[in-house]
């Protein structure tokens, strides 16, 4: 009997009903004949491509994370309303305790993958949550395309109970296809839009872009974002489809982690990845009951509040990652003894200036969290914007910290095989110790740090970090446009004396 079926009666021991599922399920929940192409391959699953299965088997571990008890109160909850366990994921928070609590899978999540996926099965919940922070917004709007009249507010309740019960696993897409910026109608070109109208829901076509994790997840939740001074009814559309919906066709980016080597070799790499796919819609039905916008420009520009609990997420995953650069630098000192030269103490008081300060925009936008008016906690926006960019800002700095203190040790790496080769080996050990480590403990934290900084992957989240959740100079437009300066203009008015 599987987790699933378990759910469906009441525990013997009175113990709550599980809505999880295991890391076997999730796996098994991958095989349902998507369409994934790569390299102009098309994989016959998403197991064909080492990378892709193995970022899926990192994923499943964190399924089964949820039935250790070292995990369980970071990764499951019980849910007061129903009084079944669930993935933290789907949890709506309605107090700071559950704030702060919810907070807890995504260090999880930050942590089991060293920040390298920054969509986790984590991530779409927070983007659902934050549809059920504006219900009342979502109960009022009716839909503008003649045909088709979903209940929004509605749709939006059944889908978080339906991720919730399920531990779906969804990628939110909402960027689109990059074309032309300097022509309104190359953007409007690939907007996902509807095409066609029944009672029972709607056909869309177009692409949505670098939809990280799409391959490995089971559900896409989509919209369109920008590119249109004012997006045409057609495109103004939320919603979500099961990612292997037919007319979905998913072209993935070449593959930059390296699945096939040793933990020893490259400790984070080795891990897999998520992937960022293109992904093309073509006539895909989406049925009413998945629909939570349709026609209606305003709810088109709710993408800013209802992204608060993604924009968290991307925040104190950061804050996550930088406790494990300030981890490796400190390491660096360690093992090659330059812990008390003043400059490279300098250097590392940067890494900590980094994570000390991104910990505390995380704090402070929990401590300013507001309840909207669906009476769910939000962390506070300003701080969540000037955290963000604080973060992406500096993150080229930090990882050139991380690799100058490394020096020479981040480039000489020669691998596991290397110090096991006899002719070679004992060069290596004995010619490249570190102080107080062998020389293949000190490659090894170069390897991680390798992985983290300079390889393929480490390329690859640079880029991701650096505009994933809009870039700096679109964050610099929000801070503008979001954090009120009357108070600050006032205060300077009483300052100076100006009575105008
Ligand atoms: C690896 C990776 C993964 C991603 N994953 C996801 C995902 O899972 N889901 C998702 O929805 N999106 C995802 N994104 C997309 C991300 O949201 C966009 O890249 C981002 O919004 C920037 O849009 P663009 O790339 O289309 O930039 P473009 O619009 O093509 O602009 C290029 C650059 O010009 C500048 N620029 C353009 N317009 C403006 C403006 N109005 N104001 C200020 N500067 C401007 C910016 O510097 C911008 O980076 C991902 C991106 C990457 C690289």
């Amino acid at each position: 009997m599987t987790s699933q079926q378990a759910a469906a009666s009441p525990h013997p021991a009175g113990k709550p009903v599980s809505r999880l599922k295991t890391g076997a399920e999730f796996l098994a929940s991958l095989r349902d004949g998507r369409r994934i192409y790569l390299g102009g391959r098309r994989l016959d699953t998403v197991f064909d491509e080492p990378g892709l299965a193995k970022g899926a088997e990192l994923m499943a571990e964190t399924f089964d994370d949820q039935f250790r008890p070292e995990f369980a109160d970071a990764t499951t909850f019980t849910d007061p309303a129903t009084g079944e366990l669930s993935s933290r994921a789907w949890q709506v928070p309605r107090s700071p305790a559950e704030l702060t609590d919810r907070r807890k899978i995504i260090e999880y999540s930050s942590l089991k993958t060293g920040g390298t996926f920054g969509r986790p099965s984590d991530l779409a919940p927070g983007i659902v949550a934050g549809l059920m922070a504006y219900l009342p917004t979502f109960r009022k709007k009716k839909s503008m395309i003649e045909g088709c009249d979903p209940d929004f507010a509605a749709n939006i309740e059944a889908y978080m109970e339906y991720g919730r019960q399920n531990n779906l696993t969804a990628s939110e897409s909402l960027a689109g296809p990059q074309t032309d910026r300097s022509n309104p109608k190359a953007a409007e070109a690939a907007f996902l839009r509807v095409k066609k109208v029944t009672k029972d829901g709607i056909y869309v076509s177009g692409a949505k872009t670098v939809g990280s994790i799409a391959a490995q997840a089971n559900d896409i939740f989509f919209t369109n974002l920008g590119g249109l001074a004012t997006t045409p009814p057609e495109a103004c559309v939320w919603g979500a489809v099961p990612i292997a919906a037919e007319g979905i066709t998913m072209i993935s980016r070449e593959m930059v982690s390296q699945p096939e080597a040793s933990k020893f070799d490259h400790p984070v790499a080795s891990m897999g990845e998520e992937a960022d796919q293109f992904i093309v819609f073509d006539n895909v039905f989406v049925p009413k009951d998945r629909i939570f916008n349709l026609g209606d420009p305003d709810g088109m520009s709710w993408y800013g509040p209802v992204c608060v609990f993604a924009h968290w997420h991307v925040l104190t995953r950061l804050a996550v990652k930088s406790e494990l650069f300030v981890g490796a630098g400190q390491m660096v000192l360690d093992v090659l003894g330059t812990g008390k030269i003043p400059a490279v103490q300098q250097m590392l008081g940067e890494l900590v200036q980094y994570q000390q300060t991104l910990r505390a925009f995380v704090t402070a936008a929990e401590a300013k969290a507001t309840y909207t008016e669906a009476g769910v906690l939000t962390p506070d926006v300003g701080m969540l914007t000037a955290g963000r960019l604080y973060s992406i800002q500096e993150y080229p700095r930090i990882i050139h910290i991380l690799q100058e203190l490394c020096g020479q040790g981040l480039v000489m790496r020669f691998g596991q095989s290397a110090f096991g080769n006899p002719d070679i080996g004992h060069y290596l050990n004995d010619l490249l110790p570190g102080h107080g480590v062998s020389a293949m403990q000190k490659e090894h934290l170069m390897n991680f740090i390798w992985d983290m900084t300079s390889g393929a992957l480490a390329g690859r989240v640079a880029l991701f970090e650096n505009v994933n959740s809009s870039p700096a100079p679109r964050l610099r437009a929000r801070l503008h446009d979001e954090v009120d300066r009357t108070k600050f203009v006032d205060q300077v008015k009483t300052l100076a004396g100006m009575d105008w």
